[in-house]
């Protein structure tokens, strides 16, 4: 096994999916490579925190 290329699916940069995190892939059962650079990754977990954090926001009704 070696280091991978990946294209960013979102922005377009090139990112390194490593030996190590392609073992850690296999590991878990993962069986497609991804697909996002690490930094849309984090992106797009912090926004989908936000949503749920916010919850349903119906307890201001009086
Ligand atoms: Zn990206």
């Amino acid at each position: 096994m070696a280091d991978k290329y990946i294209v960013c699916k979102d922005c377009g940069t090139e990112f390194v999916f490593t030996e190590g995190e392609q073992a850690f892939y296999k590991e878990k059962g993962f069986e497609n490579e991804p697909q996002r650079c690490p930094e849309c990754r984090r992106a797009r977990k912090a926004q989908r925190n936000n949503r749920t954090s916010h919850g349903q926001g119906a307890g201001n009704r009086w």
